[in-house]
């Protein structure tokens, strides 16, 4: 039997599981949105009723690994930096699928106007419909942040896709400057916040190029009672001095994140998967690192006058190739895979997600032999099968 996107059950056969960890060849029964069964190849016997609502998708020996985990994604569309036509169209579900990504926490940029939170919210809902799982940050690049209830406080505590503040933007031309106390008042809403509902409770920073980096970072840790675990800055690894920063404050405790952007050989910054490679040869401590994509997110680049000279579009894809390009320089797949599966899910507090094991969610990539997204499978559900989308996003033909 082939996959079919609405079986009651399916019997995936012939797995090289990673877990992350190695755990060689198994059979995974799914069902319910969730793992309900791993163990050995061909131990599993169903009794007849089951066995006739069960779909069986043979992965022939396939690396089977959890759905990535992007933390950074603009699912309306960012940009917006030269003029209202440079405003990024939203992301649409299989470029995310077929890229791996099972969930999402989508945020606003520099555009915190003409795009707002209750946007952001409908597309998180319109991608949850879909089959995706989604989250987002309340407020945007700048101060006061957008919210769409009266404040921060009620955003985080009362909107359950809501998790943390995100992106707010330091050290970097576009941001409000924000200073040290106006830092510490919203990442101590979002501590509390996170107190309070379990959510994630963070504030994801935006990094800009500007010299300053990570200071403000540092004095609001020296100057407060906040766990280093509030602060997760992004786009570290677009200059190298802002990268060994960041490995500082990972080693004090701060997860930080890398941006899959494109690195030509006369920037300054590094790619995600140098960073990775550079973040655990250092020793600092292998969980507190986070990849993602900014994928729909405008990449530009600016002159001295502020003015943008040419710009990108991130990509939902940058993910897969970031973890192809390690294991090409001989990085075991259990190594790569923590920064886009566990981390992720262990600093936003997303239950059930991260890892291949029973009672986890269903969600599950199986890798071709290329590092490609062959199977991709999402709260139990086929989006992708034999490396083509089976599920599609309302608008995508
Ligand atoms: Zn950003």
């Amino acid at each position: 039997m082939t996959a079919d996107a609405h079986s009651t059950l399916i019997l995936l056969r012939h797995a090289d599981v990673y877990a992350p960890a190695a755990l060689g060849a198994r059979d995974l029964l799914l069902g319910g949105g969730r793992v309900l069964w791993m163990g050995a190849p061909g131990s599993l016997s169903l009794p007849g009723a089951l066995a006739a609502v069960t779909c069986s998708v043979d992965l022939a020996g396939r690396r089977l690994i959890p759905g990535l985990i992007d933390g950074h994604v603009h699912v309306t569309g960012g940009g917006g930096e030269a003029g209202f036509r440079t405003r990024v169209p939203p992301v649409p579900l299989s470029r995310f699928t077929s890229a791996g990504i099972t969930s999402v926490v989508g945020l606003l940029g520099t555009d915190d106007v003409a795009r707002g939170p209750a946007e952001l919210l409908a597309t998180i809902y319109a991608l949850r419909e879909e089959g995706l799982n989604a989250w987002g940050y309340t407020g945007g690049y700048h101060l006061p942040p957008a919210t769409l209830t009266d404040g921060v406080q009620s955003d985080l505590a009362f909107i359950e896709a809501l998790i943390g503040i995100g992106e707010l933007a330091i050290s970097d031309h576009r941001s409000s400057q924000p200073t040290l106390e106006e830092l510490l008042r919203n990442a101590s809403i979002a501590h509390v916040a996170g107190l309070m509902t379990g959510k994630a409770g963070i504030v994801h920073l935006h990094l800009g190029d500007g010299a300053r980096g990570l200071e403000l970072v540092r004095r609001a840790l020296a100057g407060s009672e906040l766990p280093p675990r509030v602060f997760h800055p992004t786009h570290v690894n677009r200059r190298r001095a802002l990268f060994d920063e960041a490995l500082d404050l990972a080693r004090a405790g701060s997860t930080i994140d890398l941006t899959a952007f494109p690195v030509g050989p006369d920037d300054e910054g590094y790619t995600a998967a140098e960073g990775v490679r550079r973040y655990l040869a250092s020793g600092a401590p292998p969980e507190r690192l986070t990849v993602s994509s900014d994928a729909g997110g405008c990449l530009p680049c600016f002159d001295a006058d502020g003015r943008v000279c040419h710009m990108d579009v991130g990509s939902a894809g940058a993910l897969l190739e970031t973890i192809r390009d390690l294991l090409h320089s001989g990085m075991p797949l259990a190594v790569a895979l923590p920064p886009f599966t566990t981390n992720p899910a262990r600093l936003l507090r997303l239950t059930g997600k991260g890892s291949v094991a029973v009672g986890f969610d269903a969600d599950l990539v199986a890798l071709d032999e290329t590092g490609a997204a062959h199977t991709v499978i999402i709260k139990g559900e086929v989006h992708i099968a034999d490396g083509q989308a089976v599920r599609r996003g309302t608008f995508e033909s």
